[in-house]
């Protein structure tokens, strides 16, 4: 059936990935749907990102009873997480207990990176290849490859002749690093460096962090949660989700009506105030509805961050490093910290503004910068990720004609929904460029996506179809959509990885779709209603 003679295995679907995405595809195919399903897994067990990324402080910026899978009532009663946000070890071993629970490890393969992907024509199936020399073949499949899950290391003059050990966030020993007594050097400030500032700092016998740019972060005011608040939480799941799924982001909070220019100065800080004093996200959705869009109504949410970090920061000349000027407020992943400004505070803590005296070199003592030399015993990469397309590319992904799908991708992805590209049948994207995917609460859009999917699946065994694809015009409208909707927003004023900023020559496109959670699905869910309008469904099967 599959035409080609090296093949080591034939099954229904490959799925390539086992974090949320792979676990939730994989029970969903496999066992709610009976198909034969591999999983393959560049790690040695499930996890996904919160398999490598185990850096210190990281953990998510959702509340844990909102980062989870819903498919079974009864895990969602059982599970008891003790973080009001999940930390990774509690992530990981959640992940773990659903791959135990529903013995989905069984059909999967560690250790395995898919490194192809070919489409026949002629028999209407992906032959999947792994770096593990495995040839499988496959009617559909499934990336759930994460949006961040290749590391970006930037290239810097002489990085190799460091001679203590150097690590990336992202791909963090399993045995963990020891940094007492250690003078540590860390690069970036995004997510990931302002998580593992404070702890590293608490360690470290003296931190360097070397930031480029500023960022804006709010208190996260995380703690531990208690057995009743989370029984009242359960008690009110399905209400909890539904509005979830409904929302713009993924999350069950109520988002202001208000405009931040429609109050006096006083009652707009005193909602700011409040919002700091909540922390996480409930600053940027609780507070007023045109942060994102209006740049008079942002000034005065940006305005009041910088107020606090020079309120929190002693010395003022520090606090005026940390102070983001370049970008509006929320332009970048909005972050949430522990400690993050007061660390500045600390006698063994040195923050080195690369932005007015760049990196010159990396030293095997240390890193030389335009106004001086640092010397330290270990250095973090802190650096982010070729976000949303760098694993496709990576990937030898060929469709129709053998077309590969980094060439048809070279001025920035192109996908229907999201969901499908035009070219690869056959091929699903779960939170795919195009989607909410990053803007969103992971785990309510990986779930929208894994049952639209498997809506699909099951429409194709009911009609016995042997292909389906989306419109080349229904993708070029979807994506100018999606760039519509961008634009009017202020995301396009920040040099982000949303936009492929931080990757020297990337094409500059913003690859989620801003709409919404909520807006989202019910466009997905009118397409498949309407007969999956904009996809083509080929009816020769094979079988036939
Ligand atoms: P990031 O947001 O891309 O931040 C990378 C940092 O490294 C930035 O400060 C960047 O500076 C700096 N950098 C990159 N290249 C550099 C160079 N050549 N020289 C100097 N500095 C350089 O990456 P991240 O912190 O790993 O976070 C990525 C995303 O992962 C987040 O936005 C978030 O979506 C996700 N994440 C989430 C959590 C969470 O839920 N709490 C935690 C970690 C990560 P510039 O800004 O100047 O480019």
């Amino acid at each position: 059936m599959s035409g080609n003679s090296n093949v080591t295995e034939e099954v229904d679907a490959v799925v390539i990935g086992a974090g949320f995405a792979g676990l939730g595809m994989n029970r969903r195919l496999r066992d709610e749907m009976g198909l034969s399903v591999r999983v393959f897994e560049a790690g040695n067990d499930v996890g996904g990102t919160w398999y490598w990324n185990r850096y210190p402080g990281a953990r998510c910026d959702s509340e844990s009873f909102l980062y989870c899978l819903t498919f079974d009532k009864q895990l969602m009663q059982d599970w008891e997480w003790s973080g009001k946000y999940p930390e990774q070890p509690e992530i990981l071993r959640y992940l773990g207990h659903v791959a135990d629970r529903y013995n989905l490890r069984s059909n999967m393969t560690f250790n395995t990176r898919v490194t192809s992907a070919h489409w026949s024509d002629l028999t209407n199936r992906w032959t999947v290849g792994t770096d593990q020399g495995d040839s499988v073949s496959c009617k559909w499949l499934v990336t759930g490859i994460g949006c961040l899950s290749s590391t970006q290391k930037p290239k810097i003059t002489g990085q190799d002749s460091f001679s203590g050990p150097s690590y990336h966030t992202g791909e963090w020993p399993h045995e963990g690093v020891d940094f007492t007594g250690k003078r540590v050097g860390i690069i970036g400030t995004g997510s990931s460096g302002i998580q593992s500032i404070p702890v590293i700092a608490e360690q470290a016998k003296h931190l360097f962090v070397f930031q480029r740019t500023p960022n804006y972060s709010v208190p996260a005011r995380h703690g531990t949660v208690t057995k009743e608040s989370l029984d009242e939480v359960k008690k009110q799941y399905d209400d909890i989700m539904a509005k979830a799924r409904a929302s713009a982001v993924g999350m069950h909070y109520e988002q202001s009506g208000q405009s931040a220019l429609e109050v006096s100065e006083e009652e707009r800080n005193a909602t700011y105030e409040r919002g700091w004093e909540e922390g996480g996200a409930k600053f940027l959705f609780g507070s007023f509805n045109d942060i994102g869009s209006d740049i008079r109504a942002n000034d005065t949410a940006s305005d009041f961050i910088r107020k606090k970090i020079r309120e929190i920061v002693k010395d003022p000349a520090v606090a005026s490093k940390l102070s983001p000027v370049d970008h509006p407020f929320g332009s970048k992943r909005p972050l949430i910290d522990t400690n993050y400004f007061d660390t500045y505070n600390r006698d063994n803590v040195t923050l080195v503004d690369i932005r007015s005296a760049p990196i010159q070199e990396i030293t095997p003592t240390g890193i030389r910068t335009a106004d001086g030399e640092y010397e330290f015993d270990v250095l973090v990469y802190a650096t982010g990720f070729d976000a949303m397309t760098g694993t496709y590319n990576k990937m030898d992904i060929r469709g129709h004609d053998g077309l590969a799908l980094k060439d048809v991708w070279a001025a920035g992805p192109l996908t229907y929904l999201g969901v499908s590209t035009a070219g690869f049948p056959n091929l699903f994207m779960i939170t795919g460029p195009g989607s909410p995917s990053v803007l969103s609460n992971m785990p309510v859009s990986i779930e929208q996506h894994v049952e639209w999917i498997s809506g699909v699946i099951e429409c194709m065994q009911k009609d016995d179809l042997a292909t389906f694809e989306a419109d080349e015009q229904a993708q070029t409208d979807w994506v100018a959509h999606v760039n519509e909707l961008a634009s009017t927003t202020l995301f396009m004023q920040a040099d982000s990885w949303y936009l492929g900023a931080n990757i020297p020559g990337k094409p500059r496109v913003f690859m989620p779709y801003v709409g919404g959670v909520g807006a989202y699905r019910q466009k997905c869910d009118e397409v498949a209603a309407a007969g999956y309008v904009g996809f083509h469904l080929g009816k020769e099967s094979i079988s036939a």
